[in-house]
């Protein structure tokens, strides 16, 4: 089998917000720390939208990196690239369009619902309907078994499976595989072959899914089994050949609804921002500015946290005590609002304090951030090359 891996990417957006902070940034955080990530600026994917107006792609792609490393995104922990440097991914989209129906692209449901949302722009082009599969390549090229996604995004990445499934099944039958699968079984030595064999027999009789893993454990325990061999002998198990491309699986981030200014969810589109490293000035401004619960017109008129997205934003940043005082003032005229607002300013800022000392050697001395991403580019490009060689030879398209 091969190694877990986590792979995560992000459109260039330029400056990240808080939202972006909350939603997904907070989460890359943790990640790093357990397993091997891959996270990767998507320029390519902005172009199936903006291919149009393509000027600022740049510039927002080192802004969004810069924000990555304030939040504590850690390149010595993950691997950060960007798309387009690693030319590998566009390969791999365009043999897997060789492949994918088009029925499939089609049925996508971000597909229409997107059209309709930016109708303001054509996008009845063969890119932005290639987009879920230039997204499978970007998985599939680094054999990513995990892929952080919202409860939205599952199907995109059940998309991906199937175009994996559909890949080893066409091209995952080498030459004599099942002979080959055989000699594998052999190399289990006979106790274990045996229970292989009947395990891998009850699975294809009765489908039962506990009897693959039984075997996947009992493959587990063989250390000295060659990478070929277990690859071999977990299509042979399950009867989808070679196994080349690895099917990702969804781990389900925590939706999180980080409210912005105005009470909807934080959002460019919404222009309710708060950015990653946004001066403290204007953040302050910015919440000080905050409409309130409108019942609150005069400062002895009592109100009502739940209709106010301050009380939102003390969800977010203030601890239970804060929280009650808040509870308790509002309601019985007891605080301001303005009073009210400042623990969310103190928060946001003590929030955004260690970003902004993390954000600024690289603000220093832009070349740090470079040499980050040339390391993450040649990283990434390296994973994406073994891969890329299976996936010739696969399709016969080996020349050497
Ligand atoms: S006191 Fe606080 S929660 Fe109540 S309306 Fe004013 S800002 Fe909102």
């Amino acid at each position: 089998m091969y190694a877990e891996r986590v792979l995560s990417g992000m459109r260039p957006t330029g400056s990240l917000h808080l939202g972006h902070y909350h939603g997904v940034l907070k989460n890359w955080l943790t990640l790093q720390h357990q397993h091997p990530c891959l996270f990767f600026v998507a320029d390519w994917h902005a172009l199936t939208t903006q291919y149009d107006d393509p000027q600022g792609i740049v510039g927002s792609s080192w802004e969004m990196i810069i924000d990555w490393l304030a939040a504590g995104v850690d390149p010595t922990q993950a691997t950060l690239f960007i798309q387009s440097q690693v030319p590998e991914h566009a390969e791999l989209h365009l043999l897997l369009s060789m492949m994918a129906p088009l029925g499939w692209l089609e049925r996508v449901p971000t597909y229409k619902d997107q059209q309709e949302k930016l109708e303001s722009k054509d996008l009845s082009t063969y890119g932005f309907l290639g987009y879920p599969l230039l997204q499978s390549a970007d998985i599939l090229i680094y054999r990513a078994d995990k892929v952080p996604v919202g409860e939205d995004q599952v199907p995109h990445i059940e998309f991906s499976r199937e175009v994996a499934r559909r890949f080893n099944h066409l091209y995952g039958r080498e030459a004599g595989f099942d002979e080959k699968a055989r000699e594998a079984v052999k190399k289990l030595g006979s106790k274990r072959a045996r229970s292989f064999t009947q395990l891998r027999t009850y699975f294809q009789q009765n489908g039962d899914k506990t009897a693959v893993e039984r075997a996947h454990a009992l493959l587990d325990e063989v250390a000295d089994l060659a990478p070929a061999d277990r690859e071999r002998l977990c299509g042979y198990l399950e009867g989808t050949g070679k196994m080349i491309l690895v099917e990702p699986g969804a781990l389900l981030t925590a939706a999180s609804r980080m409210p912005g200014l105005d009470g909807q969810k934080m959002s460019k589109s919404y222009g309710n921002t708060i950015t990653l490293r946004e001066d403290a000035a204007s953040v302050t401004q910015k919440v000080r500015r905050m409409p309130t619960d409108p019942a609150r017109i005069r400062r002895d008129d009592p109100g009502n946290p739940d209709l106010c997205p301050v009380w939102q934003l003390h969800q977010v940043y203030s601890d239970e005590t804060c929280q009650a005082w808040v509870q308790q003032g509002c309601r019985s005229a007891g605080i301001g609002c303005l009073e009210c607002k400042q623990p969310v300013i103190d928060g946001i800022l003590a929030e955004q304090e260690p970003m902004r000392e993390r954000a600024q050697p690289y603000l220093d001395d832009p070349r740090l951030v470079r040499e980050i991403i040339a390391d993450g580019n040649r990283k990434a490009r390296q994973l994406a090359r073994e891969t890329m060689r299976d996936v010739r030879a696969a399709m016969g398209l080996d020349y050497s």
